[in-house]
């Protein structure tokens, strides 16, 4: 990676925040995302949300998800569908 290399777009970064936080990116990819979100308020607002369902969804079936949490994941979902 070059340092000239742009910044991945947001919907890359997206893409890739839960495979981040899992860490199954590769050291590359995980640079781009970390990259993109020192830079990147919004998706830093993201990660932080994936971050906290993930927690949930650790504890919790899927299918116990609470409705607003839930709008909220439709949305997020439907907001990557452009
Ligand atoms: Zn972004």
């Amino acid at each position: 990676m070059t340092p000239d290399e742009p910044l991945i777009p947001c919907s890359e970064a997206v893409e890739r925040l839960w495979e981040y936080l899992d860490r199954t990116l590769s050291a590359e990819d995980q640079a781009r995302v970390e990259q993109h979100l020192a830079f990147c308020r919004r998706c830093c607002g993201e990660l932080e949300f994936a971050r906290e369902l993930r927690a949930f969804l650790a504890t919790a079936a899927a299918d116990e998800i609470p409705p607003d949490v839930r709008e909220r994941l439709q949305g997020f979902v439907r907001e990557l569908g452009g």
